[in-house]
């Protein structure tokens, strides 16, 4: 058998191909309840303004400011109380000459009232008070408007829904929202050595891990998922199972068996398939054997079977798929500068992603390996809340020196906060 060359492309270059492709999915109506995390599908233009009305952002009075205009320590103005409003209630009565109305945070400021006096700067008799300051023409007033206009495009096509959102379309009364229907993703485990979870351990035989992780990482980002059974390093049932997986899901990601090995299936079964291979060498480690193959607008992606290659491929790749295909408006991994705070000497000729421990302090952000980091380790995976990336073609980094970081998980922190 004749080993194809392959010629290993820059990760920036993969991810472009990646992004490239016409691929996008439908949209769909969901409840308000049921729209946490998708894109939304459409723009959310203002239908009133926000705030709706002048309001009243303390518990005090509305008066006429003009009123207040003599007003200082030695001489207080007296102004007599004609109405009473909590929020929700609007006042009937138009504020005049040296007469105020006692308002509640959220009332609407009454007619005539331009501005309001805060109960702690007011001395109050049976209904009567007097205030020692002057007040200016909408002191203390939340302007109708002055968030938002009726028209203005408050959120846009692609934005995530995150529960500030949820607050927006809330208070233009959404009950439904339109959004972008999220990809289903096939899973698939290849290799002849793998056995299940529940099995007994077996001679030369190791249990699917990568299979459960990719499930998770797909569920952690809203995607439902699809697992099908176990393959075993076969050509004809390869082709079969692929081909389901693509009938039934609009992703399908496979591990293993995209080397050069005698029994990497990968490249044939696409073949096969008759789908485009986008790459199938990336000059990065671990997972430069990470091929990404496109079929009637869906992804395949053959991530390594060794699990921080498969992790890194995920995070790298599947991840911008998905957004992309949902339209977001952002599509990228999320990096960061960090300060490298133990030692790094291996050199790189390919670009490293290192599983790792990054922590984001007041004083700027650090950032660690998170354990032993060959690409068939495990346990560094789940120390991870990010990877640290070093450019290919570098000799090698010290403590303190400066690296970019990829965020793959928001977490607290052990530090307290200083405030
Ligand atoms: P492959 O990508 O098939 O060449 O596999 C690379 C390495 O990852 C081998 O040591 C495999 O045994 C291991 N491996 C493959 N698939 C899995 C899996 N689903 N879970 C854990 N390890 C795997
Ligand atoms: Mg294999």
């Amino acid at each position: 058998m004749v080993v194809e060359k392959r010629n290993p492309i820059p990760v920036k270059e993969a991810i472009e191909r990646i992004v490239k492709q016409q691929s996008s999915m439908g949209t769909l109506t969901v409840s308000l309840n049921d729209s946490l995390g998708h894109i939304l599908a459409e723009d959310i233009v203002a239908t009133y303004d926000i705030p709706r009305f002048n309001k009243s952002p303390y518990d005090g009075f509305a008066i006429r400011s003009q009123d207040s205009a003599v007003a200082n320590g030695q001489h207080r103005v007296e102004f007599k109380v004609i109405d009473h409003i909590g929020a929700g209630s609007v006042s009937n009565k138009i504020v005049g000459d040296h007469e105020a109305v006692r308002i509640m945070t959220g009332a609407q400021v009454p007619e005539g009232a331009d501005a309001v006096v805060m109960f702690e700067q007011t001395i109050e008799q049976e209904d009567t008070f007097t205030i020692r300051k002057p007040f200016a023409k909408n002191e203390n007033i939340s302007l109708k408007g002055e968030e938002t206009t009726t028209g203005d495009l408050v959120l846009k096509k692609g934005q995530t829904v995150n529960p500030g959102v949820i607050a927006v379309l809330a208070t233009y009364g959404y009950t439904e929202v339109k959004v972008v229907k999220q990809p289903s993703v096939a899973v698939i485990a290849t290799g002849s050595e793998l056995l299940d979870v529940s099995d007994e351990l077996e001679e030369g035989k190791i249990r699917n891990s990568n299979g459960p992780m990719i499930k998770a990482l797909a569920e952690k980002i809203g995607l439902e998922v699809g697992v099908y059974r176990t393959q075993e390093d076969d050509l004809a049932s390869g082709i079969q199972i692929v081909k389901e997986a693509m009938s039934e899901h609009d992703i399908v990601i496979t591990t293993g068996g995209v080397s050069v090995g005698d029994f990497d299936y990968l490249p044939e079964i696409y073949k096969a398939i008759g789908a485009e291979v986008l790459f199938n060498k990336v000059a990065m480690r671990p997972g430069s054997v990470t091929t990404v193959a496109f079929a009637q607008g869906k992804y395949l992606f053959g991530l390594s079977g060794n699990p921080s290659a498969c992790f890194t491929g995920f995070e790298l790749f599947v991840k911008t798929a998905v957004r992309h295909m949902c339209g977001a408006l952002e599509i990228y991994p999320q990096i960061i500068k960090a300060t490298l705070m133990e030692d790094f000497t291996k050199a790189n000729p390919f670009s490293r992603f290192i599983r790792a421990k990054a922590t984001l302090t007041t004083a700027g952000a650090t950032v660690v390996p998170s354990g032993f980091n060959k690409s068939g380790a495990v346990v560094a995976i789940a120390h991870a809340n990010a990877m640290i990336m070093l450019p290919g073609g570098s000799r090698g980094f010290k403590a303190g020196h400066t690296v970019d970081v990829i965020l793959t998980e928001s977490n607290a922190y052990e530090e307290e906060l200083t405030l």
